[in-house]
């Protein structure tokens, strides 16, 4: 079973992030800071990491470089949420900073959920069951 960190300080899109993802079967844990999701990440070890980009006390491009310099970390795939639409340039930017990979809120289910399968290498149980 993939464990998900989701880094995101909104509740309510950290709300249907978890849904979405405990839905398809994936453990979810949650940070609502950079700071606390920095320790999450040591600790949880999680498959993959969905980083919004607009954290209280971080950006979460500066939370990702500090994922990705760390050894016990660098390797937990990255997914920057951002709030919205890429703008010239802000694609580089975002994976200048070791981000693996972004989507840009408000996204499909479905379209986080196959980003999600490609970066965690599993295949999760059936997702369609209403
Ligand atoms: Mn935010």
């Amino acid at each position: 079973m993939a464990h998900i960190l989701v880094i995101e300080d909104n509740p309510a899109n950290l709300k249907l992030t978890r849904v979405i993802l405990e839905r398809a079967n994936y453990i979810v844990t949650a940070a609502e800071n950079a700071h606390d999701g920095l320790a999450a990440a040591r600790t949880v070890k999680p498959d993959a990491i969905l980083m919004d980009i607009q954290l209280p006390d971080m950006d979460g491009l500066q939370a990702t470089s500090l994922l990705k310099a760390d050894p016990a970390t660098a390797s937990i795939p990255v997914v920057a949420l951002t709030a919205f639409a890429m703008k010239g340039g802000e694609e580089a930017h975002i994976l200048a900073a070791g981000c693996d990979a972004y989507m840009s809120k408000p996204f499909r289910y479905a379209d986080l959920l196959d980003l999600v399968e490609q970066l965690v290498g599993t295949s999760s149980l059936p997702r369609n069951v209403s």
